[in-house]
């Protein structure tokens, strides 16, 4: 009987477990459907140069149709819920899909770590469409701004997210003559925190270079409409506020998926993911590799950073197993 295998989500995670599955899985074993709610895979690492130059989104979102083969069947729709019982998976718009082997890639969401009015009025940085609203408010409130008044642009959180944020913004701001004024807050002692001093120092030498003025040392305690408070006694005016502090945390699913805490429920993203860390560099824009390989269907691309196809095909049994 052939198996039917369901892989959720489009990132690291769900387009790395597709190309493995058609690489490997002997053939007419096991019937694969994809299922995400965008049909493109986000090199997700490289998506804050949409804040600087939206017109990078296409190296950075590349449609399944490049990855997929034709014979693996994508889904487009937002999964609401799992039946482990039914073993089906619960669609927004579609019919239910029944499965027999199930992968759910839907990746992380922001924390906002309780933070009076961080959520009502922070932008994040975790998509395309926050890529775009990012670049959208910074045009906007600089349009509002002059050189004598420039619009204040906060970023709050200076982990990877954070730099790379606040430097395509310089970027942004550099190439276009906006007049924006742009702040890194970090609440602990040093940008890039718990890393190596001597990259921390790189990147805060780049920063100020490209006149972000960083704070460090006091947290976000609240932010009202106008204001961001750091500490107990601190507080600064804000135009844009972009919260990328609670990026690496995986409080939640994005789309609160109902499964149940028993559920075997795929494999680690990490052993698939492998996105290229660029933080040498905040505001360069070094073209994206992306290698283009012949497959036996058609031109399909393979994402950033995994290795060429294995020509052995194993059983279903075997890759499920080695996940
Ligand atoms: C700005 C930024 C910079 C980063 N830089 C680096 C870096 O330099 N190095 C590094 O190692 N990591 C970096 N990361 C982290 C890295 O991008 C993530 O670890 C990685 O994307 C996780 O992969 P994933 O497949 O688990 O999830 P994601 O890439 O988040 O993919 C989740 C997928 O699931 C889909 N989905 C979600 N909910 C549903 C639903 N209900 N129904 C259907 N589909 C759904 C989404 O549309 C998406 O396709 C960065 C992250 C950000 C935000």
């Amino acid at each position: 009987m052939t198996a039917h295998v369901v892989v959720i989500g489009a990132g690291y995670a769900g387009a790395g477990t597709v190309q493995s599955f058609e690489d490997e899985i002997n053939d007419g074993e096991a019937e694969l459907t994809w299922i995400s709610e965008h049909d493109y895979h986000l090199v997700l690492h490289e998506t804050h140069r949409v804040i600087r130059n939206p017109q990078t989104e296409s190296k950075v979102a590349i449609p399944v149709d490049e990855i997929k083969s034709p014979e693996t069947n994508f889904v487009r729709d937002r999964v609401t819920g799992v039946d482990t019982d039914d073993r089906t998976v619960e669609l927004r718009d579609g019919e239910p899909v029944d499965y027999d082997y199930l992968l759910v890639g839907v990746g992380s969401s922001t924390a906002f770590f309780g933070i009076d009015g961080l959520e009502e009025h922070a932008l994040t940085m975790k998509s395309l469409d926050d890529a775009r609203e990012i670049h959208e408010a910074i045009r906007a409130a600089g349009e509002e701004a002059t050189q004598n008044d420039p619009a204040q642009v906060v970023v709050g959180g200076a982990g990877l997210s954070g730099i790379q944020t606040a430097g395509e913004i310089a970027g942004y701001r550099d190439d276009t003559r906006t007049p924006l004024e742009i702040t890194l807050v970090e609440g602990l002692d040093e940008i890039f925190p718990g890393n190596d001093p001597r990259i921390q120092g790189a990147l805060k030498k780049r920063l100020l270079e490209r006149d972000v003025e960083i704070l460090t040392g006091d947290f976000i305690s609240e932010v009202d409409d106008e204001e961001v408070h750091l500490g107990e006694e601190e507080s600064m005016d804000y135009d844009v506020l972009i919260w990328t502090g609670g990026s690496p945390v995986a409080t939640r699913s994005p789309a609160p998926i109902s499964i149940p805490t028993t559920a075997r429920i795929g494999s680690s993203p990490s052993r698939i993911s492998r996105p290229t860390t660029t933080a040498s560099s905040p505001s360069a824009t070094p073209p994206l590799s992306i290698r283009v390989m012949t497959s036996r269907h058609r031109r399909r691309r393979r994402l950033p950073g995994r290795p060429p196809r294995s020509p052995a095909k194993i059983s279903l049994a075997r890759f499920v197993a080695r996940r």
